[in-house]
């Protein structure tokens, strides 16, 4: 059998084929988040590289496909798991420090999760908005914390930059795609093709960033 690994996107696949002497036809699948199985035919001579590069696209929507059936939204409850950038931990851990004790109700754990998310996500897109800023020589008046669900951040006409603190639960190449997004806004307040190829030349992952948001975005918001 033959294993490998390889990098699409922003993730590290594993893979491996599966022969057998009973099928006349390739398949792909992604068994797991993170795994791929090629199943073919007994001979069939392989450029595996080729071929997970051509199905690119398909393979990354069907690993987060998987990612969502395998964590979906995070569940709030003692054994429960939350997203801190982009990957899953268990409530129990210790993570965060104290969020759980015997007998809280769901709502209370909900608040202290809350409580917990906002002071990091604020330290973290500051670092991230300061990175971006010099990067990019681009200013900005401040930062503000949101609760929205509806959109991940804003841009004001002032320089101030708004960005969700829900958003700290997502990978943080998505994060980095949401701040240039709204520093980019400082030089094209609009969303014409000048504005995309702005955002593009510093961000390649924008495209599959936008799709993890459309894809992922429902099982921030709890
Ligand atoms: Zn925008």
């Amino acid at each position: 059998m033959d294993e490998g690994r390889t990098v699409l996107g922003n993730v590290t696949f594993r893979y491996r084929v599966v022969r057998s002497a009973r099928r006349s036809r390739l398949a792909l699948a992604v068994t797991r988040p993170g795994e791929v199985t090629i199943r073919c035919p007994e001979r069939l001579d392989l450029a595996i590289d080729a071929l997970l590069e051509r199905h690119h696209d398909w393979i990354l929507s069907a690993h987060r496909r998987a990612l969502a059936r395998e964590h979906g939204r995070p569940a709030l409850e003692p054994g429960g798991w939350i997203w801190i950038l982009g990957k899953a931990h268990p409530i129990d851990e210790g993570l965060p420090p104290g969020a759980w004790a015997e007998g809280l109700s769901a709502f209370d754990l909900r608040q202290r999760l809350t409580n917990w998310y906002r002071p990091q996500a604020l330290r973290y897109f500051q670092s991230r908005l300061d990175y971006w800023s010099r990067q990019l020589n681009i200013d900005f008046a401040g930062l503000r914390l949101s609760d929205a669900t509806s959109r991940w951040g804003y841009c004001r006409t002032d320089g101030w930059i708004g960005l969700s603190w829900r958003l700290y639960q997502a990978p943080d190449w998505v994060v980095d795609y949401v701040i240039v997004h709204e520093l980019t806004h400082r030089r094209f307040p609009h969303h014409r093709p000048s504005f995309w190829h702005a955002v593009s030349t510093v961000c390649p992952q924008f495209s599959a960033a936008k799709d993890w948001l459309r894809d992922m975005g429902p099982v921030l918001i709890w």
